[in-house]
């Protein structure tokens, strides 16, 4: 008879059952009889903080002593990461969840983990929903999941397991949690709680650690990353940037996402000073009419993110690419407000622009006010800035040709064309057997795209 596994209770501290759905008796999963290390599948979707939760939960398996990131059809265990930011990313993790039924119900012991934003938002109510699902678990505390794989696979866990090194050239790094914000469309502060910086020595340890695997270019994280604050170490972004700057052999330094109005000069000269610093910032504006702004409860005008802008590149130089986010259709969003974000987008012309329809997210202050732009006209709207930015985006690339970048070099496509990123963020083709993966390549533009660069060696960059 296979002992029956116990429920996952202890790993749902602090989570809020959604009120109304009463949950049926837990049915009880086995335990493979394996004889082996449990093997786990990881799948996420939604920012790069999953990315990053993902990277940090598979090496707390490996830790123990499971095998992270093997591939589905070999796997025991498999783990959604989650987002719950749009209405269409949960739809696209429940797809992933029936997908995942008829894979379970093909080997006895097989189980069903989810967690991530979607575990906070419902909590152990997802279990009486998904009669397959058989752990919830909030990623920011996974110690009760680890602890029950602990004592479910005890004799077959001899960890840590060693991963073999990946030859990844760029890592995430997650230097704080939680928003304080409280823009009115959105679910993050609900379910990643309160602003939480980690101490910078932590921060610079981790980063030391990856370059020691191979990584050349790290890229900070955080909802509101510009807020970062160690007070033990006097540290906020700029302080921050400055100690992993110092980092021997790190070559490139981004971070995202920032919020406007902690958009400070400090970051503009650290921007400036600090040679691994890359010439690209992502400061989402999300609508381009101060009513609008008002109604999201973004605390500035469009004047002030202007100006914010105009400072960045005062400062940093011309180069500095720009990126923002862009949501259409919010509540009561008029032809004349969504003209006015039109408006903006054509002035400042950013590189990228991420679009993205009003999705409604219960429990938000928006979710009181009607939704009351049609799903069409928010599709149209859409659309219409998207073609916008791509007018934009091929006018500022063409600008690039015959100037002169650096390529870091990612990967050989499957025609042996070397691709990979500019400074400023820029997907860069250059001609066969010009470039090896890992190099940093010195190229001058030759072609461009709305969506990438053709560029010819000029000699090696570094
Ligand atoms: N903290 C960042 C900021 O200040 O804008 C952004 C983080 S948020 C997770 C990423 C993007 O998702 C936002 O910039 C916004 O454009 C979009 N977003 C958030 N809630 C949304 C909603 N309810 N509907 C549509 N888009 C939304
Ligand atoms: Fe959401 Fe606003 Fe916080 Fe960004 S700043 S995560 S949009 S609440």
């Amino acid at each position: 008879m296979p002992t029956p596994v116990p429920v996952l209770s202890d790993s749902a501290r602090g989570f809020r059952p959604l009120p109304l759905i009463a949950r049926p008796p837990r049915r009880e999963p086995q335990i493979p009889v394996l004889g082996r290390a449990p093997r786990v599948h990881l799948w996420h979707i939604g920012c790069q903080m999953n990315d990053a939760d993902r990277e940090e939960l598979a090496a707390q398996l490996a830790d123990i002593g499971c095998i992270p990131e093997t591939a589905l059809d070999d796997s025991d265990i498999a783990v959604l990461i989650t987002c719950t930011v749009r209405a269409n990313a949960e739809q696209k993790v429940f797809g992933k969840f029936r997908e995942l039924i008829p894979w379970k119900r093909a080997r006895s012991g097989r189980a069903i983990a989810l967690t991530g934003c979607m575990a906070v938002e419902h909590g152990e109510a997802l279990l009486g929903r998904l009669p397959e699902l058989d752990y919830v678990f909030d990623v920011r505390e996974p110690d009760g999941f680890l602890a029950k794989l602990q004592a479910l696979h005890a004799p077959n866990l001899d960890g840590p397991v060693i991963v073999p090194g990946s030859d990844r050239l760029s890592a995430y790094v997650s230097v704080m949690g939680g928003c304080n914000e409280m823009c009115t469309y959105c679910i993050v502060p609900f379910v990643r709680g309160r602003e939480l910086s980690r101490p910078l020595p932590e921060v610079v340890e981790h980063v030391e650690r990856l370059v020691a695997q191979g990584v050349r270019e790290v890229t900070l994280l955080g909802q509101n990353v510009n807020s970062y604050h160690d007070q033990a170490h006097r540290a906020r972004l700029p302080e921050l940037l400055a100690a992993v700057d110092a980092v021997p052999g790190l070559w490139r330094l981004r971070f995202l996402t920032s919020h406007p109005r902690n958009a400070v000069p400090d970051l503009w000269s650290a921007m400036r000073d600090l040679p691994s610093v890359c010439e690209q910032l992502h400061l989402p504006v999300q609508a381009g009419d101060n009513d609008l702004l008002r109604r999201m409860r973004r605390l500035y005008t469009v004047d002030e993110y202007r100006e914010k802008i105009a400072a960045a590149v005062r400062t940093v130089g011309p180069r500095l690419a720009l990126s923002t986010d862009i949501i259409v259709g919010f509540c009561g969003e008029t032809d004349a407000e969504f003209a006015a974000t039109e408006a903006l987008m054509r002035e400042l012309r950013f590189d990228t622009v991420h679009l993205a329809a009003y999705s409604v997210r219960p429990g938000t202050a928006a979710a009181r006010r009607v939704d009351d732009v049609p799903r069409e006209e928010k599709r149209a709207r859409l659309n219409h800035l998207l073609a916008v930015q791509r007018e934009v985006a091929a006018e500022r690339n063409a600008a690039y040709v015959g100037h002169d970048v650096e390529v870091l070099v990612e990967g050989i496509a499957a025609d042996r064309r070397p691709y990979g990123r500019t400074r400023e963020n820029k997907v860069a083709w250059l001609p066969e057997g010009a470039a090896r993966v890992g190099e940093l390549q010195a190229a001058r533009v030759a072609e461009s795209s709305a969506w990438q660069l053709q560029v010819e060696p000029v000699g090696t960059a570094a």
